[in-house]
């Protein structure tokens, strides 16, 4: 490939990538804009609203359970919040609805085990000004070695042959990619392209590409042990159209899932199994044909069992370990034909049966507590707008939406055992 041409791919991907930030009304009677936020792979995020006569300011309060990541966003979110003050501050009054606005939100992004990324945008109108502009902040940090992560230690000096004048002083890291901000605008360069200049173990796994464990080794280390959590699973998919929904559904709340697959289906729908991995969610057997295990011979449960885990690697590149018995079926005969753990679960939206989301929501919302696995189906429409609204609830009641495998390892629960999990309920 020439330069040039490399050149051409390099501002394609960033054209492609240009986001234009959403402000949203919420429909609460106070009427709060807020930037939306796109990824939320650790920490949490909260309001901070200050308001004088002069200008009005959304700001966010960011925690993890890194005490120098939390540091240096709150000194980045203040210096930009006293930035605009100073620049809004006037001696003379001004009528109120020419106020200056200040509005922030923060991502978060996991590159891989070590290396994590938070991006604070703010979009701020100034008094006397009429449109908003933005600016965007970043942080790079590597959380093993606790010290600052820059482009320079990670790629050799060519790289900016390939980047040139897209280059920025802020970017972030991805599991694939580097994104630069410039401007309004967004430039991505994938780590394979970037390749022959790659100068770091930090972006050398797996050919570029993190990998399911190592995604879950940092998840883990950054998911609060004093927040609330709990894992949603899905069974008898992946369905045609219903699962994509679900997992933008997923994206948008920053929540991940676990998915328990039939064999056949992930069969027939690979490319959206392959969706669901890539989604950071989490994939399990659920038998090849829902047979009910109880009924089959040790042979046959492993058959089962064997022939998904085949299909979903082949797809994947990775085994699943986890397995819920169709019913929730399960002997001594089931047990003893597998060595991996049974996932069950303890809160039971019947979304098979009532096929209402009015009904499948308060069975989850009002029995929801910290550990709990919940129970739903991603081949009923109806229970797409039901994982909405629970995710809604969820989210704003603070818990941490995380796979199973994550939240046992997180309350300290040891998976590598044939052993029967309802709940991580502690
Ligand atoms: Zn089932």
């Amino acid at each position: 490939m020439s330069m040039l041409q490399k050149i051409l791919i390099g501002t394609l991907i960033g054209l492609v990538g240009i986001s234009i930030p959403v402000i949203i009304l919420k429909s609460s009677q106070l009427e709060i804009p807020e930037l939306k936020n796109s990824s939320m792979d650790f920490g949490k995020v909260e309001s901070k609203n200050e308001e004088s006569d002069e200008y009005q300011i959304y700001s966010k309060k960011f925690t993890s359970n890194n005490e120098v990541i939390n540091t240096k966003v709150t000194e980045l979110i203040e210096s930009e919040v006293n930035e605009f003050k100073t620049r809004n501050s006037l001696n003379e009054k001004v009528k109120k609805k020419d106020k200056a606005v200040l509005l922030q939100s923060i991502d978060t992004y996991c590159a891989n085990e070590n290396l994590v990324s938070i991006k604070i945008t703010s979009m701020t109108k100034n008094l006397f000004e009429k449109d908003y502009a933005k600016s965007i902040k970043t942080i790079n940090y590597n959380v093993k070695d606790n010290a600052d992560v820059t482009l320079d230690k990670l790629f050799k000096d060519g790289y900016t042959k390939i980047v040139g004048e897209n280059s920025s002083e802020n970017y972030i890291f991805e599991k694939n990619q580097v994104t630069f901000f410039k401007g309004d605008k967004e430039y991505k360069y994938t780590y394979n392209l970037l390749k022959e200049y790659n100068n770091s173990k930090l972006l050398t796994a797996n050919n570029y590409q993190i990998t399911q464990e190592e995604y879950n080794s940092l998840v883990s280390t950054l998911i609060d042990k004093d927040r609330k959590m709990v894992a949603i699973t899905f069974d008898d998919g992946p369905h045609a159209s219903n699962t994509e929904k679900i997992l933008e559904l997923l994206s948008k709340y920053n929540a991940h899932a676990t998915f328990f697959m039939l064999g056949e289906n992930a069969n027939r729908y690979p490319d959206i199994v392959k969706k669901v991995y890539d989604g950071d969610n989490e994939i399990g057997v659920h038998t090849w044909s829902h047979k009910q295990l109880t009924k089959l011979s040790e042979q046959e449960i492993a058959n089962e069992i064997n022939t998904t885990a085949d299909v979903i690697e082949k797809i994947t590149g990775k085994r699943p370990r986890l397995v819920r018995p169709p019913y929730g079926s399960i002997n001594n005969t089931v047990k003893s034909a597998v060595d991996n753990p049974f996932i069950l679960w303890d809160i039971d939206s019947l979304d098979w049966q009532s096929r209402n989301p009015d009904k499948i929501v308060p069975l989850v919302v009002n029995d929801v507590q910290d550990g709990d696995i919940i129970l739903l189906h991603d081949i009923h429409s109806t229970t797409v707008p039901a994982v909405e609204r629970i995710l809604e609830y969820l989210v704003n009641n603070d818990y941490q939406i995380i796979t199973v495998s994550q939240m046992l390892e997180a309350k300290g629960y040891d998976t590598n055992t044939t052993r029967v999990f309802y709940s991580a309920r502690q």
